[in-house]
């Protein structure tokens, strides 16, 4: 019977979604699949993007365990695509190659004074209170008035998480520098500004829900975003996300302020215009312009620009991929070009044609790196699913490889030196991890640097 020998390389739930959907298909042909990931952990934004506070969703992580658990996919963590192994490597080992390897940076925001120091990105900052291995220990937490631009879930999140008293995240998994990091921060108003109305936004309502149980935070909403236009009205009486969007907003709105100590303001029609300097580089001011609903649905510029105070900015305008060595990528939109999850080139123009879209035989993306970074958890798993029919129908144009072992990659992973992790490696840093919560009375306490991760996973 014929063997597909797969790598996938990315071990978030893209990853292992396509790894479980590809063992439980129908198919004529046996699989043994290798899982790679960059970091020594599995799970992707899972474990480092979606927000501490979030354990229900967090505890899709169980979901996502129960399928490696079944011990009929090798996990090596700790292994970098591009630097440890290369598409070379791949095509000598494997069959095929599925990259699932999501969108870990942020997205442009191109206005002046977007790189001023106290201007960050949101994916730096959600790293850091998630424990990532790979940003620094210590965040700069010293301003007072901060911005958040964005109107999605990752902007509450950020703002959230800005507003929130440290104390209310003890019970959570966030290591003991985010804590203290969190418990010294000054902070008493977080401003978040959309260049949209209140019925455009990208929030659900749970999360902004959540916005108003923090304790000791008022909502601070202003009364000139809810002079609605014919089709702010339509999309409240059309739509039952914006329905329930701007019923929560109309509660807070009739709520009784000032007596918390910290304040979240929600700023709507507001275009970014600059990052004002302080005088000595660093961030003073929030510049913004004034819009108005254009009667269509979108807005306008109004002409008239205010400016906030501010110490500390973050953009949470959205995630991007990062290129692939020897994968072609689509620098406008941070994916790599692809068809249903066959990824594809630009051939040779033919005869002074245009070059047109074939096929990279036995390559493969699913996740965000497919189609960009918007959708929940639960989208990469349809996702996966036509990613996989795409590899499994594809069968006679596979790659041939010359050595296809399950030794092979073992062998060539320990004449690098690579120090990879494997699933029993995550299984110890799982129960260290859980016990050092138990010393706290917490359900698990993060390690977060990437040396002690992979001592602890590997035993040494
Ligand atoms: C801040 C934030 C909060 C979110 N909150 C929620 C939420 O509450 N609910 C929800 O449903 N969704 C949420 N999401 C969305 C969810 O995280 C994504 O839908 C999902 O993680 C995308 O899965 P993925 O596998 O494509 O990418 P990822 O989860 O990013 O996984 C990609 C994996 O590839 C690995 N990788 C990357 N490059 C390489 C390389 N060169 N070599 C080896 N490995 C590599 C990475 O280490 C990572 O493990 C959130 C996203 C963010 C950013």
């Amino acid at each position: 019977m014929t063997k597909l020998r797969l790598a996938i390389v990315g071990a978030g739930p893209a990853g292992i979604y396509a790894a479980d959907i590809l063992l439980k298909a129908e198919r004529n042909f046996d699989v043994s699949i290798d899982l790679f990931d960059h970091l020594p952990a599995p799970y992707g934004l899972v474990r480092y993007g979606v927000a501490p506070d979030h354990p229900r969703i967090k505890g899709i992580i169980s979901a996502l365990r129960n399928v490696l658990d079944r011990g009929d996919i090798r996990l090596f963590g700790n292994v970098r695509y591009g630097t440890d192994i290369t598409l070379e490597d791949l095509k000598k080992h494997y069959n095929a190659v599925i990259f699932a390897t999501g969108a870990v940076h942020d997205a442009d925001l191109k206005i002046p004074g977007i790189d001023l120091e106290g201007s960050y990105g949101a994916a730096g900052f959600v790293s850091w209170f998630d424990g990532h291995p790979d940003v620094p220990r210590t965040w700069p937490l010293d301003a007072t008035d901060v911005a958040v631009i964005g109107n999605g879930n990752v902007a509450l999140d950020v703002a959230r998480i800005l507003a929130k008293h440290a104390d209310d995240l003890l019970s959570t998994e966030i290591p003991a520098n985010v804590y203290e990091g969190l418990k010294a921060s000054p902070v008493t108003d977080v401003h978040v500004f959309g260049r949209r109305g209140p019925t455009s936004v990208k929030f659900t309502p749970l999360e902004l829900r959540e916005l108003g149980e923090l304790r000791d935070v008022d909502i601070v909403l202003y009364d000139e975003d809810f002079d609605y236009d014919d089709a702010a009205r339509d999309a409240v009486a059309s739509n039952k996300q914006v329905f329930v969007i701007d019923k929560v907003l109309n509660q807070w709105r009739q709520r009784e302020t000032g007596t918390a100590s910290r304040r979240l303001h929600l700023h709507f029609f507001a275009k970014p215009v600059e990052v004002v300097d302080d005088g000595t580089g660093r961030v003073g001011a929030f510049r913004y312009e004034r819009t108005r609903p254009d009667g269509a649905g979108g807005v306008v510029g109004t002409g008239e620009i205010r400016e906030l105070p501010i110490q500390a900015l973050y953009r949470a305008v959205g995630y991007f991929g990062t290129p692939l060595p020897g994968i072609p990528f689509d620098k406008k939109r941070g994916v790599i070009p692809n068809r249903e999850g066959q990824v594809l080139w630009k051939g040779a123009p033919s005869s002074g044609s245009a070059s047109a879209n074939q096929q990279m035989y036995g390559v493969y993306v699913t996740g965000w790196i497919k189609r960009g970074p918007v959708g929940l958890i639960g989208h990469t798993k349809s996702d996966a699913m036509e990613t996989i029919r795409h590899l499994i129908n594809d069968l006679g144009n596979w790659w041939r490889p010359e050595s296809p072992s399950e030794q092979s990659i073992l062998d060539l992973l320990h004449e690098r030196g690579i120090r990879y992790t494997n699933l029993a490696g995550w299984h110890n840093l799982d129960l260290h991890e859980l016990a050092l919560g138990a010393e706290d009375g917490r359900t698990r306490v993060k390690v977060v640097p990437r040396p002690d991760m992979v001592n602890i996973s590997r035993a040494e």
